[in-house]
């Protein structure tokens, strides 16, 4: 690592030591900078670094909200507007127990990288809040969505910053958050939020497109290495949008899904999974996916154990696509994989997998789709939701679809160009934060000491 990268590590370590997601993704990217870093002198002088480790701003927030026994809850909310050097800032919001200002900041850092691969003007947010969705009644979803846009209305607009969905924030949840901002605005400005319904300005494949768009993305990547996804076993860990649709689109390329996962554990159907009965037990009726068995009874359940290797990973696989959550793979469940067949990985989520099985898959020549890359497919299709919102128009399904086929084409050859110009083989990881960084670099370059 060069010298100027080593210190930034160590300053940024050492001010944010309480962060530990938040400095994983910072090392991340930062240990694979050097070959750039090194060229230009003007990175240090202008302490471009540092400053692009630093958020412009973050909010935090107070959220009381009443549950319907009447008692009063109170969370906390957060708004991470990190780097808008090359447009609004863009990215979703997470409801979920495990919230903190590290995990807000993670993401928001990721975003910054991702946005600017999808050759779109926005620039990296994230937002969210510790509040459990789980269990709670509509009216209660409702009621927190309110309060939490009373205050976060304050900091966003179409031009400045604008939130979408991640864990925990669907359709339902944009749409009490919509109907809020309309109310408190009194205008109907529909370029604030995107993933919005389709009856109020959404766009058409937006629910869909952060799970096709991996795929498309790893379609690229296995045809660049003289493999495809006919006749492969493909494990999932997580059964929400994500999943989901990376189930559906990986299906219509000819491969057989026989696990999919939740928290507390995952099915195994072997003669591949019933998407419909998984879209019902999830998005309809909110269930744990256990429900599964209960039509599909000669499917095997395995439950996850504290400190063990989550189910999802043990089952054998040609193709695993973690879109979960974060630190789903570290190197034991990694080595297990290997051990097991698995020959791609698919990055749905975010920061799924650690830094130390990263580097075990690559050593292994495993193909791996990282995430700020291969998940762009979301937050590329809310930028054409937005383009849509201005328009005052729409695109078809088609229509949209084939625009994100060709915007996450593009970003595996800005990657996989940019692995071969720097000698990095099939470390499209390195690949992806290079390309990202070049441009968003030259952004703030650009703009000067800000
Ligand atoms: P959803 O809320 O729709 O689904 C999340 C899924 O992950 C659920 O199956 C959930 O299980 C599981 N999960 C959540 N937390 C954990 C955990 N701590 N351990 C194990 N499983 C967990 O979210 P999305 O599908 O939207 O998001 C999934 C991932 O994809 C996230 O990392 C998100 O940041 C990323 N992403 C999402 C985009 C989008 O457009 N939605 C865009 C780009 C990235 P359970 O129900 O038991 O909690």
């Amino acid at each position: 690592m060069s010298n100027y990268i080593e210190s930034v590590l160590a300053k940024t370590k050492e001010k944010n030591a309480n962060e530990k997601e938040f400095l994983q993704a910072v090392s991340e990217v930062l240990e694979t900078l050097k070959p750039v870093v090194e060229r230009d002198e003007n990175y240090e002088k202008t302490a471009l670094l540092e400053r692009l480790v630093e958020p412009e701003r973050i909010i935090t927030f107070r959220v009381p909200w009443v549950d319907d026994n009447g008692k009063v809850q109170v969370n906390r909310g957060f708004r991470v507007q990190f780097n808008g050097s090359i447009g609004p800032y863009k990215g979703g919001l997470r409801f979920h127990p495990s919230v903190n200002q590290s995990i807000m900041k993670f993401l928001a850092f990721e975003q910054i990288f991702k946005n600017a691969l999808t050759g779109l003007p926005i620039g990296g947010g994230k937002g969210g809040s510790d509040f459990d969705p789980k269990g709670k009644s509509d009216r209660e979803i409702m009621s927190f969505c309110q309060s939490f846009m009373n205050e976060l209305q304050r900091h966003i607009g179409h031009n400045l910053d604008v939130p979408a969905g991640d864990i925990g924030v669907g359709a339902r949840e944009i749409g009490y958050l919509f109907g809020q901002y309309r109310k408190i605005r009194n205008a109907f400005e529909a370029g604030v939020l995107t993933g919005k319904g389709l009856e109020y300005g959404g766009s058409l494949a937006r629910k869909e497109a952060t799970g096709f768009g991996l795929i498309y993305y790893m379609r690229e990547m296995l045809k660049a290495n003289n493999k495809n996804f006919e006749g492969k076993v493909v494990t999932i860990s997580g059964s929400g949008n994500v999943a989901i649709y990376a189930a559906q689109k990986v299906m219509e390329y000819g491969a057989k899904v026989v696990a999919m996962s939740d928290s507390n554990g995952c099915i195994y159907d072997d003669i591949g999974i019933d998407l419909e009965e998984i879209k019902r037990i999830k998005e309809v009726e909110r269930l744990r996916i256990k429900e599964y068995l209960k039509k599909y009874p000669k499917a095997q359940y395995f439950e996850n154990k504290e400190g063990e290797i989550p189910a999802v990973y043990t089952i054998k696989a040609d193709i695993s696509l973690p879109c979960a959550t974060q630190n789903d793979i570290n190197l034991e469940t990694a080595q297990l994989m290997v051990k097991n067949g698995v020959f791609a990985v698919g990055e749905g989520a975010n920061m799924p997998t650690d830094i130390e099985a990263i580097n075990y898959f690559l050593k292994n020549g495993v193909l791996l789709a990282p995430a700020k890359a291969a998940n762009a497919g979301g937050v590329a299709t809310s930028a054409l939701e937005m383009c849509q919102n201005s328009m005052r128009y729409f695109w078809t399904f088609e229509e949209v679809d084939k625009k994100l086929d060709g915007i996450m084409s593009n970003i595996f050859k800005a990657c996989k160009d940019t692995a071969d110009e720097y000698g990095l083989g099939i470390n499209y990881v390195a690949g992806a934060n290079i390309a990202a960084f070049k441009k968003v670099s030259a952004a703030m370059m650009a703009q000067g000491i800000i």
